[in-house]
């Protein structure tokens, strides 16, 4: 049944109700204000929702009795929103995250150093020191870190990933360790020297050289059932990981069927000729908590790290252009194949001509099928989209972005593109209107706080978390609160192929809630970070 239960049929239902001995429903949740879209704009119902088998099994205006049920939870006329959904996120790399140097915030390379060194004597059971979050355009010296400093702290390899994770600086043993030296070369990476020598610095495709020590079965699972912890805790039910490796999927599978992990995934397969080869050959793997239907490709860098794919140079180098990752007749008969197979083609693209290549390969593969399926191949980022490709988004071709991408990098963005480019950057606005409407928002953490509410606060107010700029950065492109929320709830479902079954408050979808005590129209920008879920819940079942 779709409709809301009318009050007479309620009336039977509930005369039934109370003369049987078991209770109809799992769970209650009663007078709970509701989260509606209509279009776009957001309205609230009050009703019970009732739970079974982990999904809404009845939606009951509040003015009838409460249903009975197992378990009952009066919300008190709480706020209760589709759970929230990260459309991007690297989600193992969260849980490893913590356990790494963090490196973010820090005010220079010295800054840095220290905490290296701190964090080498506390914990002498590493195998590898690992670091991540440093961004040299956070410090009064700019340039490039080298590896000096590092050497001499420890006799293990040092890797220490820049904010993107599109640079890394390491120290001389991890370079030995791994063979690399002034004379090696590979295509869509850099090797930085200075006098002859490598400085440490490994730029994109570079990062792949290094062979250290990967963490363990154990420690993956550590890191995992982390994550979920700090997920679940910010109000997420649901996470789109960006790309792993076929055997980290495999492990996540193993875990939820097991119960040790329970957080709702959908994974995109970290793209590889060997991966193509095994998955299309596997065919798609979908349960309850973990859908595997796609594959994440890398078209070019970061912009940060200038490994952007720009269609001029950059604004602060005139000689550079950016790096192109992967081979564009490679990308072509990946696509192709992927089109025929009906799998999601999910690809980063973060500079203009990145974005002009890979928005107009999907058009070309799609647009080759004769049977016209609705693949949703994604642009992850679309971050510098040239205005008439911005146009071209839409009929199959969805930009997937990160709102707080936008104001972590406003500060620096004009250094690299210059002002003129500007205005194409961080379009989110524009985009979802070419995308007929919708657009999937997330965070790409550990790069940005897997924070949903900071993502609310870009999106809408166009403002970082200390309040600046005050009028907002480039707010043509701001999106509604509404528009936000879809975002993060029914779009995210959407960019999953999982509209029929979450992303809205609604019978038959699992009942995956992310629970506020207070209606979030009513928050000011700036008290967003502050404001967190009072009660989550996944599947059926409270997790907070
Ligand atoms: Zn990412």
């Amino acid at each position: 049944m779709k409709a809301v239960y009318s009050p007479l049929l309620l009336g039977i239902f509930g005369l039934f109700v109370a003369c049987s001995t078991a209770p109809e429903f799992d769970a209650v949740l009663a007078n709970a204000r509701i989260a509606e879209f209509h279009g776009d704009s957001l309205s609230y119902q009050s009703v019970h929702l009732a739970l079974r088998d982990g999904r809404i099994a009845a939606v009951v205006p509040a003015a009838v009795a409460v249903p009975s049920a197992n378990d009952t939870t009066d919300l008190s006329g709480s706020f209760v929103y589709p759970g929230f959904i990260d459309a991007h996120a690297h989600f193992l790399a969260l849980g490893q995250a913590l356990e790494t140097v963090d490196l973010v915030g820090t005010r220079s390379w010295a800054e840095c150093v220290d905490r290296v060194r701190q964090y080498v004597a506390d914990h002498p059971e590493v195998a590898v020191v690992r670091g991540r979050g440093w961004d040299q355009n956070d410090w009064a010296n700019k340039a490039w870190p080298t590896s000096h400093a590092l050497d001499g702290l420890t006799d293990k390899p040092i890797v220490l990933s820049r904010i993107d994770g599109h640079a890394v600086v390491c120290n001389q043993i991890a370079l030995t360790q791994s063979e690399i030296t002034a004379a090696t070369r590979i295509d869509g990476g850099e090797i930085l020297l200075a006098a002859g020598k490598p400085t440490g610095v490994l730029v994109d495709n570079a990062e792949i050289l290094l062979r250290i020590a990967e963490p363990s079965r154990e420690e993956k699972i550590r890191y995992l059932q982390a994550a979920e912890r700090w997920c679940v805790e910010l109000g997420l039910t649901g996470v789109h990981d960006a790309g792993l490796p076929t055997g980290d999927i495999m492990l996540i599978d193993s875990l939820q069927r097991a119960g040790a992990l329970r957080m709702p995934l959908y994974v995109m397969v970290a793209e590889s000729p060997e991966a193509l080869d095994h998955w299309l050959d596997r065919g798609p793997l979908e349960t309850d908590w973990l859908s595997v239907r796609s594959f994440k490709f890398y078209s070019d860098g970061a912009l940060g790290s200038r490994g952007a794919l720009l269609r001029a140079p950059y604004h602060d180098r005139h000689d550079h252009f950016g790096l192109a990752l992967r081979d564009t007749k490679y990308l072509k008969s990946a696509a192709d194949r992927l089109a025929k197979a009906g799998w999601q083609m999910n690809t980063h693209a973060i500079g203009d001509s990145a974005n002009h290549l890979i928005i107009n390969l999907y058009r070309e593969a799609l647009s080759a099928r004769a049977a016209k399926k609705d693949l949703r191949w994604r642009v992850e980022h679309a971050q510098v989209v040239s205005p008439e490709d911005q146009i071209l988004f839409g009929k199959g071709v969805v930009p997937s972005v990160q709102p707080t991408h936008a104001t972590s990098d406003m500060d620096w963005a004009p250094d690299r593109l210059g002002a003129h480019r500007m205005p194409h950057a961080y379009a989110y606005r524009a985009l979802r209107e070419a995308n007929d409407g919708w657009i999937p928002l997330g965070t790409d953490f550990p790069i940005e706080h897997p924070n949903p509410m900071y993502t609310i606060l870009a999106a809408t107010a166009r403002r970082a978390l200390d309040g600046h700029p005050a009028e907002g950065f480039q707010t043509e492109n701001a999106l509604t609160l509404a528009q936000t929320l879809k975002g993060m709830t029914t779009d995210a479902a959407r960019a999953a192929f999982q509209e029929s079954d979450r992303g809205e408050i609604r019978i038959g979808n699992w009942a995956d809630f992310t629970i506020f005590e207070v209606n979030l129209n009513d928050i000011t920008p700036l008290a967003l970070p502050q404001t967190s879920p009072t009660q989550v819940w996944i599947h059926g079942a409270r997790r907070k």
